[in-house]
């Protein structure tokens, strides 16, 4: 029986055990739960406005491209002045959040405004150079128109020289010419210089003069746009140095939170496993627990009584009323122990208490407090063979209807009480006192001898009588006990219980007709007395 204890103990501890792991784990892992939640939510909730000032700045930033563009490609110088505007104010005014961003977005209007300054050189140069272009143009006008008169005067001659040369001219007209060709020819090469060093000339140097300027202009063009070229290219630069930047920096943030949160994560999903190993095994092991400790036991009981009630519907026994109120009494609570145990398998320990109860009244009787009948039946089923050195008493009440009569059946049932406390003081421990029928007990007396016997029997005559209740329906005389003694006579072979009760009632009924207040052995005379 204790060990059998000690072993569920052992087990519901290990049960209690499994449950507080579960709990602990439980709260960790809620714990943590809660953090996942909350750095997910902070993640959030910084990074949605972090996102949305980067495209609006990358945003800016293609806007500023554009302006970037418009001012090194627009043609009208107005349209440039507004780009070169917008860029600046854009350049200002917004708010780059990023430090870093915030010095590059310096160094871009710097830059800006210096490419605005090339940008203005560059006009500069291209009006200049459209300018030299027109003088330009003007003087190699004059120059062709110059060129085509010096060529008249030079062919006017050779048309009067092909005159000459006609097939028709004779000699002497030919040789009259030469004369005048020789002059002719003087003339025009007098022409020729004259054409050349005067006009042709002036004319040729204005334009070898328009053409250096020209080509100082468009060496000052080229130089000009080349620079603005080469700062629009590092304005690119650093814009696009800028958008990277913001992308970069935010991706690192919320990369960085990420990889947190998937740390906790990960730790959550094992202790998610381990939260499920432990709650079936719990589960489990409070399902054995309740199953063994309460559940079982109880349906032994349930079985016992049913085999009881059956007993007694056979035999057609007649219950006193006593033992019927006991059974509804069990009936209605092992109903309600039913009960609570489909509600609250859980709550063992009142179903503990309900068993316990239930076993006290199962085998004690409510009224004196002594075993019952059904006790007696128990201990007769268990008991292979009745001991050697073994005894039944059967002890009965004088004259009690009489003191029931007179006084009453609440004093009767004091009397009861203190009688039968009184057998129970005065045996000893081993010895049980049941209670058999109405005023009659039985005792049942372990290695005992016929001596013993008798002072016992003598001792609990003497105590009960000593107990002073008075029985008026018997001449106010002290209430007295008559006892029935059967010891086992023989110790070879077998003897039961129902035997020595029987011979114990037949001695009983000795002391009874012999005058009452004594104890009365078995002796085989006491058949006839019947
Ligand atoms: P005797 O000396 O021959 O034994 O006489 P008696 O009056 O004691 O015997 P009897 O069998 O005639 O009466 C037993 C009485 O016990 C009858 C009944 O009123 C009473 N009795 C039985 N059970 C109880 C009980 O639980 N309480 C009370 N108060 N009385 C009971
Ligand atoms: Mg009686
Ligand atoms: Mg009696």
């Amino acid at each position: 029986m204790n060990r059998t204890f000690s072993i569920r103990s052992l087990f519901l501890t290990a049960v209690m055990l499994c449950s507080l792991c579960f709990l602990t784990l439980t709260a960790y892992s809620y714990y943590d739960m809660i953090l996942i939640r909350n750095s997910s939510s902070s993640l959030v909730r910084e990074s949605i406005p972090r996102v949305m000032n980067a495209q609006r700045a990358i945003l800016d930033l293609e806007r500023l491209k554009i302006y970037i563009n418009t001012i090194e490609h627009s043609i009208e110088p107005e349209q440039a002045h507004n780009a070169y505007m917008d860029a600046s104010t854009l350049l200002t005014e917004t708010m780059f959040d990023e430090d870093d961003v915030a010095v590059l977005a310096r160094n871009v209007l710097n830059k800006v405004k210096l490419m605005w300054q090339t940008r203005k050189e560059l006009m500069t140069a291209r009006y200049d150079m459209m300018r030299t272009w027109g003088y330009l143009a003007l003087a190699i006008d004059r120059l062709e128109r110059l060129d085509r008169q010096a060529d008249a005067a030079v062919l006017q001659p050779d048309d009067f020289l092909g005159a000459m040369y006609l097939p028709n001219a004779d000699v002497g007209a030919f040789a009259a010419s030469s004369a005048v060709k020789q002059r002719y020819t003087a003339a025009v090469e007098r022409c020729h210089k004259a054409a050349e060093h005067s006009a042709l000339d002036a004319s040729c140097n204005v334009v070898t003069t328009a053409r250096r300027q020209m080509e100082l202009h468009f060496a000052a063009f080229a130089d000009a746009k080349e620079k603005l070229h080469q700062r629009t290219a590092e304005i690119e630069y650093m814009i696009r140095l800028m958008s990277s930047s913001y992308t970069q920096n935010e991706a690192v943030v919320i990369s960085t939170e990420l990889g947190y949160i998937r740390d906790i994560t990960t730790d959550l999903t094992h202790y998610l496993l381990l939260i499920g190993v432990f709650a079936i095994m719990s589960a489990l092991g409070l399902y054995i627990a309740v199953f063994h400790v309460v559940i079982e036991p109880l349906q032994q009981i349930t079985a016992f009584i049913n085999r009881f009630n059956h007993k007694l519907s056979v035999e057609g026994m007649v219950l006193p009323s006593t033992h019927v109120t006991e059974i509804h009494k069990i009936t209605a609570l092992l109903h309600r122990l039913f009960d609570d145990v489909k509600k609250m398998t859980s709550d063992s320990e009142r179903i503990t208490q309900r068993y316990s109860e239930l076993l006290t009244l199962s085998y004690y009787d409510e009224l004196t407090g002594a075993h019952n009948r059904r006790a007696l039946e128990l201990f007769n089923r268990t008991i292979e063979q009745v001991p050697p050195r073994c005894a039944v008493m059967m002890v009965d009440i004088d004259f009690f209807k009489k003191f029931n009569d007179t006084l009453g059946h609440q004093k009767g049932d004091m009397v009861l009480r203190r009688v039968s406390t009184c057998l129970i003081k005065n045996t000893a421990e081993s010895d049980i006192v049941y209670r058999y029928g109405g005023e009659e007990f039985c005792i049942v007396l372990q290695d005992i001898d016929k001596d013993k016997l008798a002072a016992i029997g003598a001792r609990l005559c003497q105590s009960v009588k000593q107990l002073d209740m008075l029985n008026p329906g018997n001449d106010n005389k002290p209430v007295t006990i008559s006892i029935g003694i059967s010891p086992v006579t023989q110790v070879s072979g077998e003897w039961t219980l129902e035997e020595l009760i029987y011979k114990a009632d037949r001695a009983l009924y000795e002391a009874k007709s012999s005058g009452r207040e004594r104890f009365v052995f078995y002796h085989e005379n006491q058949e006839g007395l019947l």
